[in-house]
């Protein structure tokens, strides 16, 4: 089995990123079970070698060739591993995609993560930025996930506590960056759903939909909805879904900003600073709509970049360095990629 793991030199990665630029790889493999995954790393991948792992390849962006091994993760797998009468708890491999979770979740009845349907990308790559959507977090379910450590090649194991999960953030998007490969994730998930409905679209659309008992499978219909509705098919129109986080000010700089922009949106947040939209900061500054060479601002939702028509890594690069620029000048804000540069 093992040996048969095929590695591929000056790989063209442009099929493996949503954002479909072209980059090479100098050296590519795909793994499909735990055991390819460690013996492609004992046999092939030096210890100092630059490493990188794609699940989905549905949030980065490359804007140079890799120097190293580049690794796609496709072990794809979900188990049930515990149940009582009120909760079970899932196990999914890093590869598997997300929404194929969400949806073996929503056959069985299993709730909590229906508001994060439809969210591209793998299970191995949603705690890096603890994926949430609609008011949900991935932490919000997480018990623990199991980590190949890449020096030690040994397996750890890290509980919620462990991941230091932030907005759109965890350890291993900071101390324990690039240093483990995420195997597997678990969940743990209601059978008595506790809908989150906070978000004023999803309640009109459920609302649209006249149906006649609110369910897991109802709530999924409608996120799916809405982000088809507002969000581009990477298929059809290269992105990597929102490209900047929402960025948090303090109530003291709310009411300075406010002074000179009475209209701008806030919401609260666990912690005591209010998040503002960015893509109400980016469509302020004219952005959304308009092209800049090969790559653009969707129409309808300012936080995607969009590839148009054959751009470069560093064109969408470019593009977000001056939409950050912009917004720095209308409102001292500064604005953060959420999607990872390489
Ligand atoms: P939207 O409804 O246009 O709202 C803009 C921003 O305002 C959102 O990013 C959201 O923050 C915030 N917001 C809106 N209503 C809120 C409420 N009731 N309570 C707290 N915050 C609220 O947003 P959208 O672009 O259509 O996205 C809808 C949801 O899908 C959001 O949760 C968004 O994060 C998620 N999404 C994620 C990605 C991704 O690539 N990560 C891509 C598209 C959409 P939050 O982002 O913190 O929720």
């Amino acid at each position: 089995m093992s040996t048969e793991i095929k590695i591929f030199k000056n790989q063209e990665l442009q099929s493996y990123n949503s954002f479909a630029v072209s980059a090479k790889a100098d050296r590519f493999a795909k793994v499909e079970s735990e055991d390819e995954l460690k013996y492609l790393l004992h046999t092939h991948v030096k210890k100092e070698q630059p490493l990188l792992v794609l699940g989905g390849g549905s949030n980065i962006l490359l804007t140079r060739n890799f120097p190293g091994f580049v690794i796609q993760n496709a072990i794809s797998d979900i188990n049930i591993i515990k149940e009582n009468s009120t909760h079970a708890w899932l196990k999914a491999a890093g590869g598997t995609s997300w929404h194929k979770l969400v949806l073996y979740c929503i056959e069985r009845n299993y709730a909590g993560i229906e508001n994060l349907s439809l969210i591209p990308g793998s299970v191995g790559a949603a705690p890096l930025q603890n994926i949430g959507a609609y008011g949900v977090e991935l932490k919000d379910h997480f018990i623990s996930l199991e980590a190949l450590n890449i020096k030690s090649r040994k397996t750890e194991i890290f509980n919620l506590q462990d991941c230091e999960f932030g907005y759109r953030d965890s350890i291993f998007k900071n101390r324990l960056k690039n240093k483990y490969i995420i195997l597997n994730v678990t969940l743990k998930l209601d059978k008595e759903p506790a809908f989150k409905l906070s978000y004023g679209a999803v309640r009109n659309t459920l609302e649209n939909m006249k149906i006649d008992k609110l369910s897991i499978k109802a709530v999924s219909d409608a996120i799916i909805f809405l982000r088809q509705t507002k969000l581009p098919d990477p298929r059809k129109l290269p992105n990597a879904g929102s490209f900047f986080k929402n960025p948090y000010v303090s109530p003291e700089q709310l009411v300075h900003l406010r002074e000179k922009h009475p209209h701008i949106p806030s919401f609260p947040t666990e912690n005591d600073l209010l998040k503002i939209p960015a893509a109400w900061l980016i469509e302020q500054c004219q952005w959304k709509g308009e092209r800049l060479g090969k790559t653009g601002v969707y129409h309808k939702q300012a936080v995607v970049l969009a590839n148009y028509d054959g751009a470069s890594g560093n064109d969408i690069l470019a593009l977000s360095k001056k939409i950050q620029s912009d917004v720095y000048s209308k409102f001292m804000i500064e604005l953060s990629p959420e999607v990872t540069i390489i």
